[in-house]
């Protein structure tokens, strides 16, 4: 089908200019930060306010053209990946924070409006505590649907945690208001529904943020091990003393690496490094760092370093949070992972994806949120090399799997989208798998929101013949593979 007469209606809604058809403009667009998944979109429109994210949706449902949403194209499971045949709406013009409310702890933004924007629009006495990596550039769209995560969120929460209202264009292109400024609303809970269903329920268009205050004191510290299964010991040890730190991260050697020649943090070549962060009034954060120090010490930490000031604080930050783009810097190509495994479960776990490396004679280096049990194993291969990338996800696959053996799950923040889909019935039954299917439908009977992602198989809602169309990486058998 010709998307040309789409095409001009979309521009005249948003302009001639911010309609992109040519395949040159279309190429930033076929894919988000999981690089190896690729889909030309037919069309790429990028509107400036909410009424014509609105006109777009309900052109596309009249006309029957299924679309996504994108925010910044950061995912790291194929979410924002184009729909054969279909719209990618691209979010990331409307960037405006329109209203800051400090005395509600409040703050009403845009989609478009990058994680850190938010920090910065409530900073000094405020913050906004998800913090993925990808904070200055993600966008609170893309963070609300993946319900997104980040170092901070072991002790303060994921993003699910911090949405109490937004505006929502629903596939039909009809406008709801979900939740509000206050905590709680009666009814059901469309907004917990909302969060994290990964633009399968509609576009987001305005969304009410909580803020926290800044805690009045934070210390952060790295500590060195020689054996990882030490660095592993002394999360849980911090954790049954009833310490609840900021943030509580381990990298592995081989990441250790890779983010100390991106980022000359100062880390030296160990097995494994240790960030807490503690935070809270200043002598309770006293205390707790040197109740931190004396565990890393009784597990025998090899070294250990307390940030003095904000500059070696930002540093070691730096480095933990450079640790996926670095592994570019040792390996030609890479393939990151999420997963979730008990936290006492660790070592166990990460012995077997040693197992699983070497069976596959490819490197993994390993960078994860310890409190939270949320690993990042990063599969390191050639691209360049026939058969390499397959291997690379095959071996992706079998770790996935691991982890769900260990009583963990498919993923820990970064979402199911095209990537994971096939995961899926690892964790959950038919049972399990229809309800979420009617729920889906309930809110797109025609599944026209970014269809193929999430849901393992094709499913019709009900007696509707819907237009689902097998993703093409699907028709080749990918999602058959495990
Ligand atoms: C280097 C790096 C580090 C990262 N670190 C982390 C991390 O620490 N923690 C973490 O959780 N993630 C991390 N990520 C993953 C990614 O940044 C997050 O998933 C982020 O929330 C995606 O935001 P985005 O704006 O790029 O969304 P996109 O990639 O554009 O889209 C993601 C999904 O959101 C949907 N979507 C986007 N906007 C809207 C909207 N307005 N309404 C409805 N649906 C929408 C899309 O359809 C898609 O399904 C990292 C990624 C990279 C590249």
């Amino acid at each position: 089908m010709s998307v040309a007469p789409l095409a001009r209606e979309l521009a005249a809604i948003c302009g001639d200019g911010n309609v992109l058809t040519h395949g040159d403009q279309l190429r930033t667009y076929e894919s988000d930060a999981l690089l190896h998944l690729r889909v030309r979109p037919e069309l790429v429109v990028l509107p400036d306010t909410a009424e014509e994210v609105r006109r777009v949706v309900r052109s596309c449902h009249e006309a029957g053209v299924p679309w996504v949403a994108r925010g910044a194209g950061t995912g790291l499971s194929g979410g924002a990946l184009p729909v054969e045949g279909g719209v990618v709406i691209v979010l990331s013009r409307l960037r405006s924070i329109l209203e800051v409310d400090l005395p509600n702890a409040r703050v009403v933004v845009e989609p478009g409006v990058t994680n850190l924007d938010v920090s910065r629009a409530v900073a000094p006495t405020h913050f906004f505590p998800p913090d993925p990596s990808s904070q200055t550039v993600c966008t609170i769209g893309g963070n609300v649907a993946e319900n997104s995560g980040g170092a901070h969120c072991f002790k303060y929460g994921f993003t699910t945690n911090y949405v109490t209202g937004l505006d929502l264009v629903l596939p039909d292109g009809d406008v709801v208001t979900l939740g509000g400024k206050e905590v709680d609303r009666p009814g059901l809970d469309l907004l917990g529904a909302f969060v994290g269903s990964e633009g399968t329920l509609g576009v987001a268009t305005r969304v009410v943020l909580r803020i926290v205050p800044v805690p009045a004191d934070t210390r952060t510290l790295v500590a060195y091990f020689d054996e990882m299964e030490a660095a592993g010991q002394t999360v849980s040890d911090i954790v049954a003393e009833g310490i609840v730190p900021g943030a509580i991260e381990i990298m592995d050697r081989l990441s250790l690496r890779a983010a100390e020649q991106a980022t000359a943090a100062g880390n030296p070549d160990v097995a494994a490094a240790l960030v807490v962060e503690l935070d809270g009034p200043a002598e309770e954060c006293e205390a707790r760092t040197a109740a931190v120090v004396a565990l890393c010490e009784r597990n025998g930490a090899s070294g250990l370093r307390v940030a003095r000031d904000e500059a070696e604080r930002a540093l070691i930050w730096r480095a933990r949070r450079a640790a996926f783009a670095a592994m570019g810097r040792i390996s030609p190509s890479y393939y990151v992972q999420d997963s979730v495994i008990p936290r006492t479960r660790l070592a166990e776990v990460l012995g077997r994806i040693d197992e699983l490396a070497r069976e596959y004679g490819f490197p993994v280096a390993n960078v994860f949120h310890a409190g939270d049990g949320n690993l990042h194993p990063l599969v390191a291969y050639d691209a360049r090399e026939p058969g390499q990338a397959e291997r690379a996800e095959e071996l992706s696959g079998r770790i996935v799997l691991a982890c769900v053996d260990a009583g963990g799950s498919i993923t820990g923040e970064h979402g199911v989208g095209l990537d994971k889909k096939r995961y899926m019935g690892a964790m959950f039954s038919e049972a399990d798998l229809s309800a979420f299917q009617k729920l889906r439908c309930a809110f797109d009977p025609l599944q026209r929101a970014n269809p193929g992602k999430v849901m393992p198989t094709p499913r019709l809602c009900g007696e509707v013949p819907g237009p689902y169309r097998q993703h093409p990486l699907e028709a080749a058998g990918l999602a058959e593979r495990f």
